[in-house]
């Protein structure tokens, strides 16, 4: 990986759009995180331009030609590039957020959501596995298609199982 790839990567922020308006003269200033000259690249399609992010806790709060606070975390960008999180939409990375919430597979490369159950398997019922992400939360968002050999299985399986000792037979009288 290039070095400059690693660096772009180590700046992703996970935010698709500015939540709020910039901070106006009448609300207090809070602390915060200034990203001075990057390259933003805001996920519209337009093209990537110079300019510094504010962040105040979880959200981008403005973006453009911004002055620190005294109060800033100030990181320089320069030469690096700044860009909402990745979606994947085909993972599997969704087995085993229970034990590795912290989901750095997928972090560390920029990935903010997650998207399971492409191959026809998923977690079921959802209801449950999407219980247990409100209980221990993962650190990335998380959608899951219902896996459609998951579904026919829950109910085919007992069917099939009953009746293996015959679909072995047929099955090794084509082989012979
Ligand atoms: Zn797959």
């Amino acid at each position: 990986m290039s070095r400059r790839l690693t660096a772009t990567i180590s700046l992703l922020v996970s935010v698709a759009a500015c939540g709020r308006s910039p901070s106006s003269g009448a609300t207090p200033v809070q602390a915060g995180v200034l990203i001075t000259n990057a390259t933003v690249i805001d996920g519209t399609g337009s093209p990537g331009r110079r300019a510094s992010v504010r962040v105040e806790g979880d959200r981008i709060v403005a973006v453009g030609d911004l002055q620190p606070a005294s109060t800033d975390r100030v990181i320089d960008a320069t030469g690096l590039v700044l860009a909402p999180g990745f979606i994947d939409t085909h993972t599997h990375a969704d087995d085993g957020l229970d034990t590795h919430p912290e989901a750095l597979a997928v972090v560390s490369q920029g990935i903010t959501t997650i998207i399971g159950g492409q191959d026809g398997g998923s977690p079921l019922p959802l209801s449950t596995y999407f219980a247990a992400l409100e209980k221990q939360p993962a650190a990335v968002n998380v959608g899951m298609y219902v896996g459609h050999g998951s579904v026919r299985d829950s109910a085919y399986y007992s069917i099939v199982r009953a009746e293996w000792p015959e679909v072995r037979q047929r099955l090794e009288a084509a082989l012979t």
